[in-house]
């Protein structure tokens, strides 16, 4: 049985730390199409080429990296490598550079993979533009249109971005990869949760992911002196914020199950003075379930309630809905594989679903897919204090080694 080299991951993980951290509050700034971004993905391009890969960075920013016969349809290993503002050192960056290592074991023991394997460290998934841009592009799941009006909170175009970076919109749709050439997608992922943690487990064998909607949402009242307007005669948008909050256990309990989930993550309230009554109110509003007819029914309550609120402060309530992605199920045999794998490694697993989204869930439809989760210390993620442990590292990493080489020599067939 062939292992990883944790030490060589622990110094991979820490180099690719240092690019965005913010020694304020430990943070990493990665966002993806930045500067940093792409200093972060040139430095993963050399890792790549030190270790025997044919390497090039795509059109619209993905680094990929290939070893072996290339005639044959490729196993792919990919996550991300740009990070939230004030991230981790785990998320994303955790499964290029273990699926790096794999490459490492396998040149070092002489092992010549039936399969062509590509790392490929992917662009700009924590959705600075609503989307995941580096997973779409390679699945074929991007429109002209979207590339050409997308735009992050601060309002700058990802066109505008692009460019900056030295790539072009015109590029982004010839990085989709044939599904005839694709023989598996596998990802290892931190679980972002406290379940493993809580289930004393190391490993989240997943099967599937949740669908997610996201709204911008608009409550227009009236700006006014908050010392002359009287508190019955206000249209006070941030009350109405308010309200609707208060109102999400009670539309979870009734429309959802348990696994879905509804988060108000940012409010903007204007003009934004505090001797003056918020006059408009907007905040995004994001919701999940593994079942769409679900999910509809919560963003269908959503927006009941917050139509009656609207009315009761004299507010004008409108939204837009920035995404809508369904649930998404990995292959039925990749997941027995990879259950299979853990269970001859003799590691303690679960199977899951993964609430959160993954560049995975783009390639289900065209190619079979598999996805690994190791526990998040204490459940947190997308902060500078997420953690998970290197011998939980190790025994993901493992996983993804013993997964990749079953598949790469066609030990088992994973055809759908
Ligand atoms: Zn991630």
């Amino acid at each position: 049985m062939y292992s990883v080299n944790i030490e060589r991951i622990e110094k991979d993980l820490y180099e690719l730390a240092n690019f965005g951290f913010n020694p304020k509050d430990k943070g990493i700034y990665r966002q993806g199409l930045t500067d940093i971004d792409m200093q972060a993905r040139r430095w993963v391009m050399q890792q790549f080429e030190a270790n025997g890969l044919k390497t090039h960075m795509d059109g619209v920013g993905n680094v990929c990296g290939r070893l072996g016969n290339p005639d044959k349809p490729a196993i792919i290993i990919a996550s991300h490598l740009d990070s939230v503002p004030a991230g981790g050192m785990f998320d994303g960056t955790l499964g290029v550079m273990a699926g790096l290592e794999c490459i490492r074991v396998l040149r070092e023991n002489n092992i010549e993979p039936k399969h062509p394997i590509e790392i490929i460290g992917t662009s700009e998934e924590e959705g600075r533009f609503g989307g995941m841009l580096g997973a779409q592009a390679l699945s074929g799941n991007l429109n002209f249109q979207w590339l050409e009006s997308a735009r992050d909170p601060k309002g700058e175009y990802l066109k505008d971005a692009m460019q900056k970076c030295g790539l072009d919109i015109h590029d982004a749709l010839h990085c989709r990869r044939d599904p005839a050439s694709l023989k598996a997608v596998l990802e290892l992922h931190i679980e972002q949760g406290p379940v493993l943690e809580k289930q004393q487990k190391t490993i989240g064998v997943v099967d599937g992911i949740s669908g997610v909607f996201k709204w911008l949402v608009k409550l227009k009242g009236k700006a006014d002196h908050a010392g002359t307007a009287p508190m019955d005669m206000r249209s006070d948008a941030f009350m109405g914020v308010a309200d609707f909050a208060h109102e999400i256990s009670r539309i979870i309990d009734e429309e959802g199950t348990d696994k879905s989930r509804l988060t108000i993550g940012r409010v903007d309230l204007k003009p934004g003075y505090a001797h003056t009554i918020p006059g408009e109110a907007h905040f995004t509003l994001v919701g999940r379930d593994m079942n769409e007819e679900v999910m509809q029914q919560i963003a269908n309550s959503c927006g009941k309630v917050l139509s009656s609120i609207a009315r009761k402060h004299k507010l004008r309530f409108e939204y837009e809905q920035m995404s809508w992605l369904e649930p998404k199920f990995f292959s039925p045999k990749l997941v027995d594989l990879i259950e299979q794998q853990a269970k001859e490694l003799g590691y303690s697993y679960m199977r899951m679903p993964s609430g959160a989204g993954h560049d995975i869930q783009f390639f289900t439809d065209i190619t079979p897919t598999g996805l690994i989760f190791i526990p998040s210390v204490g459940g947190v993620s997308h902060a500078p204090d997420e953690w998970s442990h290197w011998q939980d590292v190790e025994q993901g990493s493992n996983l993804l080694l013993a997964t990749l080489l079953e598949i790469a020599q066609d030990k088992v067939s994973i055809d759908q």
